[in-house]
């Protein structure tokens, strides 16, 4: 009998903004691997990488899966990858990478999961990438140029360190591609509704839009998001689809897990292109700009940054509005520089920890009968205007302003929410024993 190996795979970079997902090269990947007989181990994964990195053109997802097979059948495997990411992969498009690598899974050790855990939350060097697959991997394989090959090791080798949710992703028949995504929104709202707490970010009720669909001309109709996979599918039955469906693949993801953030203490230790959190004190009035973007400067006691809140997210420009000097607070969000403006952290989340204390000193009011008493002149104290009842020896009392606002989280509205951002309300999975 031939004796059985465990590889893991990672695939990247197959698409253009023309069209293809990479989840979809996965996706006919993993059915031609079945339909071989290979045995597919736990659930493909769909791995969001750094949001802040420049060569994404999208939402920077690469794909992984683990495979258990006959040792003598790994050049199958190898053609069955090759073939399928020619056939399907932008491969036109000379800004498109495709790339794939296969490790031995005994193979996967720290300085891999380590570089894939870099890979979300920093920039990573190509060279890093390309000497670690040279010293441990089976195979691999970059078309164009190497630079795939950065997406498909780290999504070979992550690990999930902050927990993990699911997404079913649903896939279009190729004559539909292009065309108008014929699923119906009440559908959605009404598969939400039925599924609220198991399934997120499906749909934005502030903006009354559904989530689900992208508005790409690529091969996704849909993807559902969740922390339960039999409450996935009920989702997904419950939605009113008027177009045929190719199929679906349920991916285990890091997204919703703020896997991408640094915590840091300092403002002075933001790297750019990357994601933190840091806690400080606001030091300016709030100020809004043409485009309706809002801006406010908050310090560690050290050194001061900008955090801004665009206009894509909505109603909570209103709570960076009703922030003022003094107030303490966490933000989560990512630094990219820009050429003639200062540096800014572009916000996901915001946690209000304390609100300064504004207010001023006015007259006291009335014992009697709760009027706003009338000073008598200066040290001659004060006399009611209703009832004349009179206080020698009062004096103004400090009165707090009621601020709009209270202490607490405050996140983006679900359409402007990054795939690898957490909502405050939501509690990730995670497996046993990880960190
Ligand atoms: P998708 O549309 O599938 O969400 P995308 O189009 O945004 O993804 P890719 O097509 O995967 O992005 O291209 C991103 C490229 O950047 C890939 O070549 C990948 O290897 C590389 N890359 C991704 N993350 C990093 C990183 N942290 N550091 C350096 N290079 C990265």
């Amino acid at each position: 009998m031939n004796e059985s190996i465990e590889i893991s795979v990672g695939i990247d970079d197959t698409d253009s903004p023309k069209g293809m997902c990479t989840t979809y090269v996965m996706y006919r990947f993993v059915n031609r691997a079945m339909a071989e007989g290979f045995e597919i181990i736990g659930m493909p994964r769909l791995v969001r990488l750094n949001p802040a990195c420049p060569f994404k053109t999208r939402g920077n997802a690469a794909l992984g899966v683990d495979i258990r097979l006959d040792q003598n059948k790994i050049s199958v495997l190898k053609n069955m990858l090759l073939d399928t990411i020619f056939e399907l992969s932008e491969i036109k498009e000379k800004n498109t990478n495709p790339a794939f690598v296969i490790f031995e899974r005994k193979n996967i050790n720290d300085k891999l999961v380590n570089f894939s855990r870099n890979a979300v939350k920093r920039v990573v060097e190509l060279n890093e990438a390309l000497s670690l697959i040279k010293s441990y991997a089976t195979f691999s394989f970059g078309f164009n140029g190497p630079r795939g090959l950065i997406g498909a090791l780290a999504a070979a080798a992550y690990d999930f360190p902050s927990g993990y949710t699911y997404e079913l992703i649903a896939y279009r028949v190729k004559e539909m591609r292009g065309k108008k995504r014929l699923v119906d929104p009440k559908s959605v709202f009404e598969a939400d509704a039925a599924t609220r707490g198991c399934t997120f970010d499906n749909v934005d009720t502030e903006n009354g839009e559904i989530k689900i669909t992208p508005h790409t001309p690529c091969p996704v109709l849909l993807g559902i998001r969740g922390l339960d996979v039999n409450c996935i599918k009920k989702a997904f039955d419950l939605l009113k689809i008027e177009e045929p469906v190719e199929g679906y693949m349920v991916y285990k993801t890091n997204q919703a897990t703020d896997d991408h953030i640094i915590n840091l203490e300092r403002i002075n230790d933001i790297e750019p292109l990357t994601s933190v959190s840091i806690k400080g004190n606001v030091v300016s009035l709030p100020r809004q700009i043409k485009g309706g973007h809002v801006f406010v400067e908050i310090t560690d006691g050290f050194d001061k940054i900008r955090i801004a809140a665009y206009e894509p997210t909505r109603s909570f420009r209103k709570v960076l509005m009703s922030l003022r000097p003094g107030d303490t607070i966490q933000v989560w969000g990512s630094y990219k520089p820009r050429e003639n403006e200062p540096p800014t952290i572009n916000l996901e989340k915001i946690r209000i920890i304390n609100l300064a204390q504004y207010g001023k000193l006015m007259n006291p009011v009335c014992p009697v009968c709760g009027t706003r008493m009338k000073s008598e002149g200066k040290d001659k104290g004060y006399q009611c205007p209703k009832c004349k009842y009179k206080l020698k020896n009062a004096e103004k009392v400090f009165e707090p302003e009621k601020r709009d606002i209270q202490p607490g989280f405050y996140d983006v509205p679900p359409k402007a929410r990054r795939h690898l951002s957490k909502p405050s309300f939501l509690v990730v999975l995670k497996d046993e024993g990880k960190s």
